[in-house]
């Protein structure tokens, strides 16, 4: 009876499923309502599996609110919003009723989600395995200009993953513990119906939570699955998260060979139903934990290995050192003793094929190198994007490289439309949709017929009229959520990303300092600017959160000085998170993706402010690189060191932070700043102080001497955007016409071509 195309059914159905007229429900009814009919029009989706089925394995899924979007990927969201609107109730109302899932954290995390979207719209069997997370990693507050976190309960009411009768044991440090299995479906556009699995203990119990967001780390059956990357600055929260992983692998593995086995796998055929690929190296333990469950059907350890790694793949998320997660071999002894003496076989492995102590499992001080086990018992090792994956085959993984140079593959990152694009950018769809119709939605390189309107008076005064609506539009959100005004004729400049030294928040802030001083001298900008971050800063991060700190304390001073706050404003958005980012990204003007070059793997925050017609002012960095390719130099903002630049900087080891703060005035002046008494009566002084010495003395990711450049291009595109604001629009108009390349439905077809050959 579904698949309605009509408001008048859909009106029928809601009220019977409401079981009262829709004038008298609640949102809170209607929403409840509505989950039921999304999870009966998913099962009509649901596929049977032939050949291999994926199985994406993450600690994180950033999967956003669904209710919205299960039903554009359903057909039923015109419906169901025409309804609501005939009863005087709107869809956005009808949204705030969902908690967002705290399921993760950032860009690796709304990848998975990403790809479990395409996976379902391209048909492929494609099923995500993770954590069921009661609170996520935190709810982010600021006071007195600082971050604080609180828990974010989003757990509770109506849930979209449903509670299953599964269970797996699985022994942490020797205890058996059971595993619950939790099922949500994924709805693909006009796909079909795959699941994301998350394993969770019924005994887990917020009421450990104390003060903020910290908690008693020792009883694991009531902490283990309360936070996403609880706190690790001390041992027991070390071996939390070790805990953590092991649940994760070990009930995903046993279901795995569960499910082949119930379509017909012996195991020993196991590369014939399942491929694995492992996101990042958190889920690495799958690859021992596969063997010695393989073990125990009767397979032999040799055989047992080429099986996994026949199935598994991994990929590469980073090139920060201290992100290549490595753990002392006591730990996993503590956890994982059933695992030990597996990984001690894998070693010595691998110890036959090389005598390059730095590609050993177990070093010498006696720390077991996940990524290292990953790529030697994979068969495909992909980096992110094109920069990345050089970077990893000639220095990173150069060693690795050389054993195996047939496993190493790049796989670009990429966005899933639906969501980036169709749910948060409806009037922009529609434009796209009436000048090239609707074949976009499902083969995104179709944009390119939007070249065709590059010169076209008329559809540039109405994407100029659609990013002025967006930008109202946040407008109205920001000071609904955060109480302040903002111009939206200004030109929105947005940094909206985790808060990390790499990606370079500080230049930007910088940045800032430096206008206000112009201005105090009489050299306005062409044009008003709001400067809007969003970003969280983990917990024990203390320069992450003093950069925070130094920021809503400049938004402060600025705000407060009557000649400055006419023409720049600082905006910091509270709680970062996907439903703030749907907002804000529609809005930008100019997209800011400043990290030091090399050091952003790919970035798919980039792809979506692309895709919604921002343009780029970035280093060649990450998927900024391909970007730039795509849409050529005159479409992008480019500036600052190269990544061969820095590698090298990086590998002479010379480089003085301090003397680029005494050899160039507007530096120093800049950075002086942070102390100044405009910003210490304003803020804490501890914390400004420790970040100037940060930047003077260390400045680890080189933001001193991308300072001028920075500047200058910054300026360029602020006086492009006022003095010739059509031109600027073209600029958009070509920008979105050449995302089609970063649609993740272009990734998943890569990764299935190459990697996974799913269904064969
Ligand atoms: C896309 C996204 C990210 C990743 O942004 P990058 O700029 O690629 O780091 C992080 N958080 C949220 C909420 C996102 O939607």
């Amino acid at each position: 009876m579904m698949k309605v195309k009509n408001e008048k059914k859909m009106e029928t159905i809601l009220s019977d499923a409401c079981n009262k007229e829709l004038d008298q429900c609640s949102y809170e009814e209607l929403y409840t309502a509505l989950l039921g009919i999304v999870e009966e029009e998913s099962k009509k989706q649901i596929m049977p599996v032939k050949g291999r089925k994926l199985y994406y394995i993450s600690a994180e899924f950033l999967i956003g609110k669904l209710l919205s979007n299960n039903l554009i990927n359903l057909g039923l969201y015109e419906d169901v919003k025409a309804c609501l609107e005939a009863h005087g109730k709107s869809m956005a109302a009808l949204e705030e009723v969902e908690p967002e899932p705290g399921l993760g954290n950032g860009g690796l995390g709304r990848l998975a989600a990403c790809f479990l979207d395409s996976l379902a719209t391209l048909k492929l069997p494609g099923d995500g395995i993770g954590l069921r997370y009661h609170c996520g990693l935190f709810r982010q507050k600021f006071e007195h200009q600082s971050q604080s976190e609180t828990p974010d309960f989003w757990l509770g009411g109506d849930e979209w993953a449903k509670k299953t009768e599964k269970t797996y044991t699985v022994s942490l440090a020797g205890e058996d513990y059971t595993a619950r299995l939790y099922k949500l479906a994924v709805t693909g556009y006009e796909g079909r119906t795959n699941y994301l699995n998350l394993f969770d203990l019924d005994t887990v119990d917020p009421s450990v939570i104390k003060d903020g967001i910290s908690f008693d780390k020792t009883e694991i059956a009531r902490n283990l699955t309360l936070f996403l990357y609880p706190d690790d600055s001390d041992d027991a929260g070390r071996l939390l998260r070790i805990y953590q992983q092991y649940l994760m692998v070990s009930a995903g593995a046993q279901m795995i060979l569960e499910e082949c086995r119930e379509r017909g796998s012996d195991l020993r055929d196991l590369a014939d139903y399942a491929a694995i690929q492992i996101n990042d190296t958190h889920p690495s333990m799958v690859i021992p934990e596969l063997i010695r469950l393989l073990g125990e059907e009767g397979i032999e350890f040799e055989e047992a290995v080429e099986i996994v790694t026949k199935v598994c793949a991994y990929t590469n998320h980073t090139i920060l050192a201290e992100a290549l997660e490595k753990w002392p071999k006591h730990y996993l002894d503590t956890v994982v003793p059933q695992l030990m003496p597996v990984i001690k076989k894998l070693d010595a492995l691998v110890c036959e094929k090389t005598e390059d102590e730095t590609a050993f499992i177990i070093d010498k001080s006696q720390t077991v190198h996940m990524a290292h086990m990953d790529i030697h018992f994979t068969h495909s090792t992909n980096g992110v994007a094109a920069l990345h994956t050089e970077i990893l085959k000639n220095s990173e993984l150069n060693q690795f490289y050389r054993l195996y140079p047939e496993r190493f593959n790049n796989k670009t990152n990429g966005i899933t439309f639906r969501r980036w694009l169709l749910k948060c950018n409806p009037e922009l769809t529609e434009l796209i949709e009436s000048l090239i119709g609707p074949g976009f939605k499902k083969d995104a390189s179709e944009l390119e017929k939007l070249l065709g309107f590059v010169d076209d008076e008329k559809v540039l005064k109405r994407l100029e009229e659609i990013k002025r609506d967006n930008k109202a539009a946040l407008a109205e959100w920001l000071k609904h959520t955060q109480d302040v005004i903002v111009n939206p004729d200004s030109i929105f400049m947005i940094q909206s990303k985790r808060l990390h030294e790499y990606k370079r928040q500080q230049l930007n802030l910088l940045y800032l300092i430096h206008q206000y001083f112009e201005i105090k001298a009489g050299h306005m900008p062409k044009t008003p600017v709001t400067a809007i971050f969003g970003a969280k800063a983990a917990p024990a991060y203390t320069i992450a959160k003093d950069i925070i700190h130094a920021l809503l304390t400049l938004s402060k001073v600025i705000a407060d000085d009557p000649e400055v706050c006419k023409w720049i404003q600082i905006v910091f958005v509270e709680n970062y998170n996907v439903t703030a980012a749907e907002k804000m990204i529609p809005a930008c003007d100019l997209s800011e993706q400043i990290s030091l070059a090399s050091k952003e793997a790919s970035g798919t925050g980039n792809m979506k402010f692309m895709l919604n017609g921002a343009l780029t002012l970035g280093t060649m960095d990450g998927a900024n690189v391909e970007i730039a390719e795509a849409v050529g130099q005159e479409n992008i903002y480019i500036f600052g060191q190269s990544s061969d630049q820095v590698i090298r900087r990086y590998s002479h080891g010379d480089y003085s932070a301090k003397e680029w703060y005494e050899t160039d005035p507007n530096i120093k002046r800049a950075v002086d700043f942070l102390t100044g008494e405009e910003m210490v009566s304003c803020g804490c002084q501890e914390k400004l102080e420790r970040f100037k010495n940060e930047l003077i003395h260390k400045d680890w990711f080189q933001t001193l001497p991308d300072f001028n450049a920075y500047i200058v291009r910054k300026d360029q595109a602020v006086a492009d955007y006022a003095v010739n604001p059509l031109g600027w629009t073209r600029r958009a108009l070509i920008n979105i016409s050449k995302a089609g390349f970063f649609s993740s439905d272009r990734t998943i077809a890569e990764y299935n071509d190459n990697i996974w050959h799913l269904g064969e």
